[in-house]
């Protein structure tokens, strides 16, 4: 019993020609045109094979495939649907069509689980209307309340309530729509890794051990604005003088305070007032710390404040800091990874045991259910870009190992 490459090229193929920005990668986001196009192809695809499917109010593709016992807990199968702009093919969807392909070979040879299956099609994943990751799963747990919905806006204003309601789902529905902790058994998903990881080392499957929490910072330096000229060296108050002493040092903090697996980045600097013959008044930058292991990510965010604390003293300068975004790293299921690990092993392909960097639809799904996470490689690493690649061998090699690994859950 396997899955079929020829059924999920199919599938990938269809769905990556709804873009709206067509020859320039995938761009599909949530509640666009292309994602109601999209989810239309999934649904006839899950009705055809004897599904109930429905979209709840927050968009969220949701579809069940009835086990022999109503009364147990569900399995959940699937990841997201939504794109950022110029995008790839394969990032989100390739979790959500192997979802369903298991699901096809299961009723292709009549196989009737004892629990239901559950397909999910996340929507928001990536933040591309509200710029903000995984709301899609954080309403359906009840992390994000029904009301809560007016006060989080698009970059238009608009807030993601009326966006709802213009795409014709309805908010008010979400409340009775959430996931229960005790209707489901576990949740799988399939992704693609990327990064580089895999492909690199040559190895099949990537076998998620933890999804990386974040430390997101904004530090802002503070100084003088003055002539470039006529300012003497040691009158200064010169604001990027100091940050650029704080970002350099932030290898070394990572080094000393970190684990091996303790990942900092400063991605974006904003100097004011960015004149070439004028002294830096007022630099901002932040800091992006991610790692499993929530000390670690402490340990750095501490040693970040401090150090960027002296620096400003030592030139006499002030120093903000605040919180941009914070999330705890998730472990996933230990019993679902060695299920994995087992088959993985059986079927003889090359693997590792690995954290993800990227934060998923899993790690929010994790604080309700045991989750378990499976990567299949892309292409030099690449994603979110138009080149984003994962052959579909290694879909199908992933796909099969999803579906043995629903197969040995649903014995339990
Ligand atoms: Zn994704």
């Amino acid at each position: 019993m396997e899955t079929s490459l020829a059924r999920i090229k199919k599938d990938i193929g269809t769905i990556q020609k709804f873009t709206s920005t067509p020859g320039q990668g995938c761009t599909r986001f949530s509640y666009s045109i292309e994602d109601k196009k999209a989810k239309n192809y999934l649904i006839d695809e899950m009705i055809s094979l004897g599904m109930d499917v429905k979209i709840d109010g927050v968009g969220n593709l949701r579809g069940t495939y009835k086990g022999q016992c109503e009364n147990l807990p569900i399995i959940l199968v699937g990841s997201h649907m939504d794109t950022v702009k110029h995008g790839g093919s394969f990032d989100g969807i390739t979790g959500v069509i192997a979802a369903l392909e298991v699901i096809r070979v299961l009723k292709e040879n009549n196989i009737n689980t004892k629990h239901t299956i559950g397909l999910i099609g996340f929507a928001e994943e990536e933040g591309s209307n509200f710029g903000a990751t995984t709301l899609g799963s954080k309403v359906i747990t009840g992390k994000i309340a029904s009301s809560e919905l007016k006060n989080i806006k698009n970059f238009e204003g608009k807030s993601y309530y009326e966006v709802l309601e213009e795409s014709g789902l309805n908010p008010e529905n979400i409340d009775k729509e959430r996931l229960d902790k005790k209707d489901i058994l576990g949740m799988l998903e399939l992704h693609i890794e990327q990064s580089i990881v895999l492909d690199k080392n040559n190895l099949s499957i990537g076998i998620v051990k933890g999804i990386a929490g974040t430390r997101t910072y904004g530090v802002e330096i503070i100084g003088e604005s003055n002539h470039a000229g006529a300012t003497p060296m040691n009158m200064r108050k010169d604001a990027l003088i100091a940050a650029s002493e704080i970002i350099s040092h932030v290898n070394d903090i990572v080094k000393e305070n970190g684990l091996s697996t303790t990942v900092a980045t400063v991605g974006k600097i904003e100097c004011h007032p960015n004149v070439s013959n004028v002294i830096a008044e007022k630099v901002g930058f932040t800091i992006d710390i991610r790692d499993l292991d929530d000390y670690a990510m402490d340990r750095v965010l501490k040693e970040v404040i401090n150090y960027s604390n002296r620096i400003s003293d030592k030139y006499e300068l002030k120093c903000n800091i605040r919180q941009i975004t914070s999330f705890k790293g998730t472990k996933t299921c230990e019993k679902i990874n060695n299920i994995i690990e087992d088959i993985v092993k059986s079927r003889g392909y090359s693997y590792c045991k690995m954290l993800s960097g990227a934060v998923h639809d899993s790690a929010v799904m994790a604080e309700i259910t045991d989750v378990g996470m499976i990567f299949v490689p892309s292409k030099d690493g690449k994603s979110h870009v138009p080149e984003e690649y994962t052959s579909f061998e290694d879909i199908k090699r992933g796909s099969d190992v999803l579906l043995e690994t629903l197969l040995k859950l649903d014995k339990i």
